[in-house]
């Protein structure tokens, strides 16, 4: 595959080139070109380009979609091929990349449709006058992305974008670049034309930040952690860029007494353990009312017990590899402080190896955590669930609220007056009731407090990368 830069759709070498790690293995796994200034200068200017041209500005909203559904295709004709890219490169079980994949066509299908739909209104204004609204793109946008959903996350910010009308800059995660390269690749194969789309894997402190500061780059779309996304809105200051910021997460997964328990528990399990615990939505509290703690805690530790770190490319596994040695450091570390702080490891707790090799974690149940623990109150990144108990629904919401964090929430009870009552309550910008960790190209996706603002996905995901203007007439 393609590992040079794809810009003004042409590949171009960089002065620099660096090499990636196989999470699961340890052996290099490719040999990457590495943008810095001068590259992310190039890339910004070939999208300027493009947004200026006749031939972007021209094209028909309904050619602008064809071209994702487009995108969409090719990507569905080399689904199995890059679902295994993004395993070797990430770590994470075959079919979880599989249902990555999966999903990144959908969310171009779904925005395909959206194109030729983005419309103004007329405006009921006082006097002779005829006032109506257009929504123009946005302009240049700056797509940032992490590393644990790289293709996904990448998805779902061009493909809206592109569907505005907009152009990108795609700049990955430094450690998984290569399903976003292969993304540029089939975009350049579906006919995009050059400077629409344009992919530069770099470090974030360099690429990431020049693409933040340049003046052509009209909005930066970020996903990320909360300390960048922090950064990211003082440095954008400068030249008054249009943000949104996709930050972190300390969800909270709440099981009620009166719930169907099997259920809650796996859906714990799943809430922490799906995608090694590296999900911005991850339940990593688990708040368990008082009457079901001892139960719960008990099958949960079972289960946990059981889920051992595997093989990503064994169809069994479901716990891969954690994406980087310096991440599992960080998991470890978090274990070494919650074990400090006096929670109870009921599972799990240790770093590793699958064939002597590999960055693993095993599945870590931490009983009795309390807020002001380090566990509790920051987000770990990992497949490590900290347990808190809860005497009655007003404690239990009080709880879950007790974060700086607001990006997701569950709820597990059969009472639908307590789960709507609940799902209110909770300032979190998802609450799944009864579920946990589902996702769908028609459902916004984002946080509230210092999980970020804006959405991805939905309609509501369009808003962000227009603008509005208002046009008078006078009759
Ligand atoms: P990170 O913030 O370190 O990096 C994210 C991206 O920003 C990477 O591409 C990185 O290179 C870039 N970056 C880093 N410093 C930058 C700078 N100064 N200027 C511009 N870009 C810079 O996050 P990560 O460790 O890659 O990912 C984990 C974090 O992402 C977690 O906090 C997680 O919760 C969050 N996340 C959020 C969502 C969401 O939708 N809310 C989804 C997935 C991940």
């Amino acid at each position: 595959m393609k590992t040079d830069l794809l810009i003004g759709n042409e590949w171009r070498s960089a002065p620099k080139r660096y090499c990636l790690t196989n999470p699961a293995t340890e052996e290099p796994l490719a040999e990457v070109a590495d943008a810095g200034e001068a590259e992310i200068d190039a890339a910004v200017q070939a999208a300027r380009a493009c947004l200026d041209s006749k031939e972007w500005r021209e094209l028909p909203a309904r050619k602008r979609g064809q071209l994702l559904y487009r995108i969409a295709e090719l990507l569905e004709q080399r689904a199995p091929e890059i679902a295994e890219v993004e395993t070797k490169n990430n770590g994470k079980p075959l079919f979880e990349s599989k249902i990555d994949v999966a999903m990144a066509i959908e969310t171009f299908r779904y925005y395909a449709g959206w194109a030729d739909k983005l419309t103004g209104d007329t405006l009921p204004v006082s006097g002779n006058f005829f006032a109506y609204t257009l929504r123009e793109p946005v302009g240049v946008v700056g797509a940032i992305v992490p590393w644990n959903f790289p293709l996904n996350l990448a998805s779902w910010k061009v493909a809206p974008a592109l569907a505005a009308g907009c152009t990108v800059v795609l700049k990955p995660a430094h450690e998984t670049p290569l399903t976003a390269l292969l993304l540029g690749e089939i975009a350049v194969a579906a006919g995009l034309p050059p400077g629409a789309l344009n992919v530069v894997p770099g470090p974030g402190a360099t690429a990431g930040a020049a693409l933040v500061r340049h003046r052509l780059v009209d909005k930066i779309a970020f996903t990320g952690s909360t300390e960048v996304g922090q950064w990211i809105m003082r440095e954008a200051a400068g030249t008054v860029k249009r943000l949104t910021l996709e930050l972190g997460g300390k969800s909270p997964n709440i099981i009620f007494g009166d719930a169907d328990l099997a259920a809650a528990v796996r859906g714990a399990q799943n809430g922490i353990f799906y995608g090694k615990g590296e999900v911005c939505a991850a339940g990593s509290r688990l708040l368990v009312e008082r009457a079901v703690h001892d139960q719960v805690v008990e099958q949960l530790a079972e289960r946990a017990k059981k889920l051992t770190p595997g093989d990503p490319f064994d169809k069994n596994t479901r716990l891969g590899a954690i994406v980087s040695k310096r991440q599992q450091e960080t998991v470890l570390s978090y274990i070494a402080a919650g074990e400090k702080d006096g929670a109870r490891l009921v599972a799990g707790g240790k770093p590793a190896k699958v064939n002597g090799k590999g960055y693993y974690v095993e599945a870590t149940v931490f009983d009795g955590a309390k807020p002001g623990m380090k566990i509790v109150d920051e987000e770990i990144f990992g497949p490590v669930l900290s347990v808190l108990t809860f005497e009655n629904e007003a404690e239990g919401i009080q709880l879950a609220n007790r974060s700086m964090y607001g990006l997701a929430a569950g709820i597990w009870t059969k009472d639908v007056q307590k789960a709507h009552r609940v799902a209110r309550a909770i300032k979190a910008g998802t609450v799944w009731v009864n579920t946990y960790n589902f996702y769908d190209p028609a459902a916004p996706f984002g946080g509230y407090k210092f999980s970020g603002f804006g959405r991805d996905l939905g309609r509501e995901a369009l808003d962000h990368y227009t603008e509005v203007k208002t046009v008078w007439v006078g009759l």
